[in-house]
């Protein structure tokens, strides 16, 4: 019954475990071990665990396992694994299945650490690593060879907000036998199809849209169930990336109210997009909800929506990038995204500050530059205060 639910149902109900106490909100299992009711019982769980039998919460727990059969069901994967942070979500992805000798092919625009784990980790294993230009599926054909095991990217970059065909890039990389890996939290799981187009894994951090509310890092690997449980979860369980129960909770608790938010935040997005286009003082509003976005078609039919992310830059550079961020009232200066609240970041003094000037002039990640994650608070309000700093940052 519950595969013919739609997503908004699946988000509320699916893979809930109840105690025997039938409790309505689901249960914190906040148990680090489990005890069997003999030796007998103990050694045949070693043997082979069942699909309700626990062992260690680094290996499992219910809670964690309410949470990531919920994100399979809502993702549309046969299996889930739920980690510690996005971060242990990517390396543990990639670590698991490559070995030395392997080839990758990674779009360059990426979230600052997932570069470090394919420019520095990878590489000092043994694993060659090749950067391309996302967008130009031609950079990808090039690129792409018998030897390549995996292609790695960002379906939307940060802070530029570019979009990559998923489905071009995967019959490129499914031709020559290589995993699809995406890393998909700017599309969020409500705008992703990722699967239907081609994704072999998906990757959330789900810090972002998922939690919501800024309380727990978390990250989650959706896959086949033979990638998950086979490849994986070995590597995950013993190397101790594993999700704690109480973050499973929060993020259980998030995942009721996401779909409301994150579409409600797009519409923002769009409606504060379109509102300051052509803005004195502005640029450029980079939006791919915008008709003027170079993707624009892509992305209509790859999410349906421009999601809750949007760049600003600012004519006047820093200085004005700065005046704009300590003009805005509502939005906060931090540099998480996907929350409720309204997060304004300067990536090119912050997140992306490790970037050499020719890196963050190939990306676009221009001093001016400013990203903004669309939080839930009412439109209007949003809109007025942003018209006011984008004019209290003009001299
Ligand atoms: C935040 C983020 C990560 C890392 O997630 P954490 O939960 O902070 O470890 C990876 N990729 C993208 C695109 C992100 O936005």
């Amino acid at each position: 019954m519950t595969d013919t639910w739609n997503p908004r149902t699946k988000a509320v109900h699916s893979g809930t475990r109840r105690s025997q106490y039938g409790e309505v909100s689901e249960a914190i299992f906040l148990t680090q071990g489990f005890v069997y009711a003999s030796a007998e019982d103990a050694a045949a769980r070693f043997e082979e665990c069942g699909p309700d039998e626990f062992i260690y919460a680094r290996y499992g727990n219910p809670t964690v396992k309410m949470f990531e059969d919920r994100m399979a069901a809502l993702e549309g994967a046969e299996d889930a694994f739920a980690t510690a942070s996005g971060m242990a979500a990517v390396s543990g992805a990639l670590m698991s299945m490559l070995k030395a000798g392997d080839h990758v092919v990674s779009s360059r625009a990426l979230f600052g650490s997932c570069l470090y784990v394919l420019e520095d980790i990878l590489t000092r294993y043994g694993v060659e690593v090749t950067f391309v230009d996302g967008t130009d599926l031609d950079q990808w054909r090039d690129a792409v060879r018998s030897d390549t095991k995996a292609v790695f990217f960002e379906s939307m970059s940060n802070p530029t907000l570019e979009v990559i065909d998923i489905t071009a890039v995967s019959e490129i990389a499914h031709a020559v036998g290589a995993l699809v890996v995406i890393d998909n939290v700017f599309a969020t799981p409500v705008y992703s199809k990722a699967f239907a187009q081609g994704a072999d894994i998906v990757v959330y951090s789900t810090t972002k849209h998922v939690d919501g509310q800024g309380r727990a890092l978390g990250g989650i690997v959706l896959g086949s169930k033979q990638f998950i449980r086979k490849t994986l979860e070995p590597y995950m369980k013993h190397t101790g990336g594993s999700m704690s129960p109480f973050t499973a909770w929060t993020h259980l608790k998030g995942l009721e109210t996401m779909d409301l938010r994150v579409r409600a935040q797009t519409t923002s997005a769009q409606a504060i997009a379109e509102a300051l286009q052509g803005q004195s003082g502005l640029k450029r509003v980079v939006y791919p909800g915008l008709k003027d976005h170079p993707q624009h078609d892509l992305v209509a039919h790859q999410m349906g929506k421009g999601g809750t992310m949007l760049a600003l830059d600012l004519a006047g550079g820093r200085e004005a990038a700065f005046r704009f961020l300590n003009a805005v009232k509502i939005g906060i200066i931090s540099n998480n995204l996907g929350d409720a609240k309204t997060i304004m970041t300067h990536p090119s003094t912050t997140t992306h500050q490790r970037l050499s000037d020719t890196q963050k002039d190939t990306l676009g990640i221009t001093d001016g530059l400013v990203r903004i994650s669309v939080g839930i608070e009412d439109t209007d309000d949003l809109i007025a205060d942003l018209q006011q700093a984008v004019n209290a940052a003009r001299l």
